[in-house]
């Protein structure tokens, strides 16, 4: 079978970065589960479906063309990597993602990012429900107070408006959204191994997942 690395966490646990850079490593395809939510999220505001309506939004992600081209994300061949990576996105997402119809909607979509020599995939729950078989789970986290820091200096980097108060409440409502919901909530996977990043650089945590993947 394709190896798969499943790479679950929290939001800005800085998993993101760690499963690309893991990717790259090994040359393996990197699946962003959690950009296909952004991506359901855009597309509903854009044609007015509220977040909370479960079957009109399933019934908009099941409707979507969604490509990846390099750090690209398509939708019905129109370039929005920018429009999904605002604040109001990842809310949505976040929203759309409690239902289960929308789940559903996107798991062959995320099966067809499984591809020789292998893939490392990055999301909430690859290794529970997505890729359940992967050889390699890795639960990647920390904080809420370093992870809404991370986030703070990243928005200042970008010369975004930024407060962490804000910021951080608003990782608590995505982490308890996260973690309540019924369907695949956020846990760590049977077997997973648990990666606390408070003190791990990025690099150290790279070389983590790269050497147990090794063993
Ligand atoms: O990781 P990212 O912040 O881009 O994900 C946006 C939202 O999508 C998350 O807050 C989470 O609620 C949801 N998500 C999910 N399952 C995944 C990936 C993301 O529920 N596999």
């Amino acid at each position: 079978p394709i190896p798969v690395i499943a790479i679950d966490g929290p939001s800005a646990s800085g998993k993101g970065t760690v499963a690309q850079l893991v990717a790259d490593k090994l040359g393996f395809a990197y699946l962003d589960s959690g950009a296909l939510y952004r991506v359901v999220a855009f597309a509903a505001h854009q044609n007015n479906i509220a977040w909370d309506d479960a079957d009109a939004v399933a019934k908009c992600a099941k409707s979507l063309q969604i490509k990846f081209i390099h750090d690209q994300v398509l939708l019905n061949g129109q370039d929005i990597s920018n429009e999904i990576r605002t604040e109001l996105m990842g809310k949505g997402a976040s929203q759309v993602a409690v239902h289960a119809p929308v789940r559903a909607a996107l798991v062959d979509l995320q099966h067809s990012f499984l591809q020789s020599p292998g893939l490392v995939a990055d999301g909430r729950d690859m290794g529970t429900v997505i890729f359940p078989s992967a050889p390699l789970k890795i639960f990647l986290t920390a904080s809420t107070e370093i992870r809404a820091e991370r986030r703070y200096k990243q928005l200042l980097g970008k010369n975004q408006a930024a407060n962490y108060e804000n910021i951080l409440q608003d990782l608590q409502e995505r982490d308890a959204r996260d973690q309540r919901r019924a369907s695949a909530p956020l846990v760590m996977a049977e077997h997973a191994i648990l990666l606390e990043t408070d003190n791990l650089s990025i690099a150290d945590a790279v070389n983590t997942v790269l050497d147990a993947f090794k063993k």
